[in-house]
């Protein structure tokens, strides 16, 4: 059975205790929309996992049956500690790789195109970034960490990084030197000049401040949450693939083969020619966030797709021994088809007249 079976209903509660704790403290955290998208993506990256997921996990244990060099005794503690020390260390390259090389962006973006930061965020989960993940945790294989070390290190390190995104819980003191907290993950979420590319440690903070990557929540300046060029939309599936066809553009758009390998190796910030980043500073007043009007109909239909969404996930990691390939893969898309219809549905022009009239 699938570990997150279990996760995914704690996930649940988490997220509605705290929105309860934020409307008791009179602050707005959750928009409705936004929250359904969040928590709909982290199903489609499920959906998606459910057929791709075993891409990383296939190709690391023939890396390590390869080049594998030592042998470690799994019922030492202490090389639990060495070896999640270790994932981390290929963990922050992955995730800032994924903020610096514009393909992979495209897989990673999605994470950040809410503009809101609660817990429900944490669950935008990339859905593409299955096929290139593993190569970044070569040299955890070269050491000879086994398979099942690998794929528990990587849920000890997907499953801490759900608490760190939250604005309920302020700074941490000692911990912020060497932790990812929720305070320098607000600063990764942020857009402001002072947030680009900042914080990349999953559970240790230690090695932005040894690569020059990291960067302290400052008090006096409000962090606007998102991305520069905002996704504008509520469908999840489009989250997962619309930077793919920015780049797919400029790629065909671009005279000279250096370009075109710019578009798609090359930062994103000058493939999206937000090179300016920094010359004129960012305000978070001039901001507004995205939002369209609904009509009441259509939020209890967000609602409803989530909560249909989720029953069906949970039955589908019960049943999946049983499922062939293709039935895995028939289950999928009809769930991806079902989220990305809901997220269109609320841009559909005749839902926005219904909600204006
Ligand atoms: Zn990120
Ligand atoms: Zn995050």
């Amino acid at each position: 059975m699938s570990p997150y079976f279990y996760v995914v209903p704690v996930f649940f509660v988490l997220i509605a205790l705290e929105f309860l704790v934020a409307r008791r403290r009179g602050v707005r955290l959750y928009g409705l929309q936004d929250t359904v998208t969040s928590i709909n993506a982290g199903m489609v990256s499920q959906f998606v996992n459910v057929l791709g997921g075993a891409v990383s996990v296939v190709m690391y244990a023939w890396l390590v049956e390869r080049f594998g060099l030592f042998v470690w005794d799994e019922s030492n503690l202490a090389v639990w500690v060495v070896g999640l020390v270790s994932y981390d260390f290929c963990y922050y390259w992955v995730h800032r790789a994924g903020h610096e090389v514009n393909v992979l962006w495209a897989a990673h973006v999605i994470h950040h195109s809410s503009e809101d930061f609660n817990l429900a965020t944490a669950l935008r989960q990339s859905a593409t970034g299955f096929y290139f993940r593993w190569v970044f945790y070569v040299p955890l294989a070269v050491l000879g960490f086994s398979t099942k070390m690998f794929v528990v290190l990587g849920l000890i390190d997907l499953l801490y990084q759900y608490w760190v995104h939250t604005q309920l819980i302020g700074r941490l003191g000692v911990l912020e030197r060497f932790l990812v907290t929720p305070s320098n993950h607000r600063v990764h979420h942020g857009q402001n000049d002072y947030c680009i590319d900042r914080n990349y440690g999953g559970i240790f903070s230690v090695w932005d401040k040894l690569f020059g990557t990291y960067a302290d929540e400052r008090p006096e300046e409000k962090v606007v949450y998102g991305v520069r060029k905002p996704l504008r939309s509520w469908d999840p599936v489009w989250g997962n693939l619309h930077h793919y066809f920015v780049i797919g553009r400029l790629v065909r758009a671009a005279p000279t083969l250096r370009e075109k390998l710019g578009h798609i190796f090359g930062p994103p910030r000058g493939a999206l020619h937000l090179s300016s980043i920094g010359e004129r500073p960012f305000r978070a007043e001039e901001f507004t966030p995205f939002t369209t009007p609904a009509p009441r109909f259509m939020n209890v239909i967000g609602i409803f797709s989530t909560l249909l969404g989720a029953a069906l996930l949970m039955t589908l990691y019960v049943i999946t021994p049983e499922l062939s390939y293709w039935q895995r893969l028939a289950y999928s898309a009809l769930m991806l088809a079902f989220f990305s219809a809901v997220g269109a549905l609320w841009m559909h022009p005749r839902i926005l007249g219904a909600a204006r009239r």
